[in-house]
């Protein structure tokens, strides 16, 4: 269980163009008590059917190590203590590449955070710049490097469609990350909040947002060469929250409350593609065998990908059944 604290953008030095935490994380306090704390982990904890046997307090919203000295040493205290009493088992924080060096790692180190969680969200120098985030991809590298080094489970942030990018751009930046070795990346397409400079150059013309086809098509992209590389993405697109649901705090992009689900079903809808190219099946009956744990995937919302499949290959019938042999997460379909 990953119980989240959100800073809300504290320590942050600038504002990224993108940014609206109010929208993506929803509606937080600004300064968080050691009693606020405490009764956000007693209400996670209450509400969980069985205790869970791994509990992670998790700051993020924000760049935790930028946090002025005091704060931050408070907040770690505070979770530390709830490490003491058993009620919680680690801490995971969330920051800024440029704001790791080696006395932050010490003083994380020592507090017991084991995950560390960087917002990278491109490497290309070119991007980062027009997103105004005010570091480098070197920053990135370098950060991600020293936190592996200290045993730190280190992961990444990345973002699709940022002002300045493009497919091949993309490409580039999952290939870095992917030399970086992360323990885990998490992934999403840029979306126009309202309140940013982001909307701002979209309604001047100057940023032009991902169609939702190219957002499906790039995170399929990332999320096929980071599985090939055996580095899990444990979040792909946006956690939808009430604040963004709210008429006008989106103001373009492809946002899709199943935006995951939409990727996945891609993916699968390609693979299952591929296998029925390479063989003479017009007319016949085909089944289809995933994982259980994608079989979903494989029909697609309202067995979209089957109908699709069935029409493209003029099937007489198709139909998917699980297969208990595949080990589960095996991302592969069989014919037979
Ligand atoms: S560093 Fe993160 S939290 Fe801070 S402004 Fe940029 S995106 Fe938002």
């Amino acid at each position: 269980m990953i119980i989240p604290i959100f800073i809300m953008n504290k320590g942050c030095p600038n504002r990224c163009v993108f940014c609206n935490l109010q929208k993506t994380a929803g509606d937080h306090p600004g300064q968080i008590t050691e009693g606020q704390l405490r009764q956000t982990v007693a209400s996670y904890i209450g509400s969980a059917k069985k205790k869970p046997d791994d509990i992670q307090l998790a700051f993020y919203g924000g760049n935790f190590t930028g946090l002025d000295g005091e704060e931050e040493i408070a907040l770690l205290g505070y979770a530390k203590s709830l490490i003491s009493e058993g009620l919680i088992h680690s801490i995971r924080v969330s920051t800024r590449p440029d704001y790791i060096d080696r006395e932050q790692c010490d003083l994380l180190w020592s507090f017991g955070v084991t995950t560390v969680e960087i917002g990278a969200q491109s490497m290309v120098d070119e991007v980062l710049e027009l997103s105004g985030r005010g570091h480098t991809s070197a920053d990135t590298v370098r950060a991600v490097e020293m936190l592996r080094g200290w045993g730190f489970i280190t992961g990444i942030h990345l973002m699709a469609g940022l002002p300045g990018d493009s497919r091949e751009r993309f490409a580039c930046t999952i290939d870095r990350s992917i030399g970086l070795k992360p323990a885990m990346v998490r992934l999403h397409p840029t979306i126009v909040f309202e309140n940013t400079a982001l909307a701002e150059a979209y309604g001047e013309g100057r940023y032009q947002p991902m169609s939702l086809a190219e957002a499906i098509d790039a995170c399929k992209y990332a999320l096929k060469k980071f599985s090939e590389a055996g580095i899990p993405v444990i979040r792909v697109g946006l956690q939808t929250t009430k604040e963004m649901e709210a008429a006008g705090s989106i103001v373009a992009g492809p946002f899709h409350p199943a935006f995951h689900a939409l990727v996945e079903e891609s993916i699968f809808y390609d693979m299952a593609f591929d296998l029925l190219s390479a063989q003479d099946v017009a007319s016949k009956d085909v089944v289809l065998f995933v994982s259980p744990r994608y079989e979903s995937y494989l029909r697609g919302q309202k067995n979209n990908n089957l109908k699709r499949l069935k029409e493209r290959f003029r099937l007489n019938a198709i139909t998917v059944k699980p297969d208990e042999a595949l080990k589960w997460g095996t991302r592969i379909v069989n014919i037979r």
